[in-house]
């Protein structure tokens, strides 16, 4: 039933289309049939925090000094960040944020407030005195 159930979403989004609201309907769709319920808000905080963990151990490796235990054995970055979005999408479904919205008025507040901050950095423009 659950993979008859993904099958059917992706008939109904191909992944091309796959919106972040999609995104949040596929993950609530996925709690409720696959996952039975939501874990609580301060589990998913939990989970949140090891899967950014997670991202972590896999980009210190690629980029930092660190190596990989086991070489061939990598854990994907993709995902790692995968596992982000999905409780992240968890967290706002479960406490009414519709992401879409909240991402628009995100980009604004970069695009006003923060218009010209990152220009006026001289540790990112190189004209440190
Ligand atoms: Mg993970």
């Amino acid at each position: 039933m659950n993979s008859d159930f993904y099958e059917f979403i992706k008939q109904q989004v191909t992944m091309q289309e796959l919106t972040i609201r999609n995104y949040q309907e596929m993950i609530d769709r996925w709690v409720r049939t696959t996952g039975v319920r939501y874990f609580s808000e301060l589990t998913n905080l939990g989970i949140l925090m090891e899967e950014a963990g997670e991202v972590a151990r896999v980009m210190t490796r690629m980029f930092g000094e660190q190596s990989f235990k086991e070489p061939g054995k990598e854990a994907g970055l993709a995902d790692e960040l995968a596992d982000v979005l999905f409780v992240v999408g968890c967290i706002a479904n479960q406490t009414g944020i519709d992401l879409t919205a909240a991402i628009d008025r995100n980009m604004d507040k970069k695009s006003t407030r923060d218009r010209l901050r990152h220009r006026n950095n001289p540790k990112l423009t190189g004209e440190q005195g």
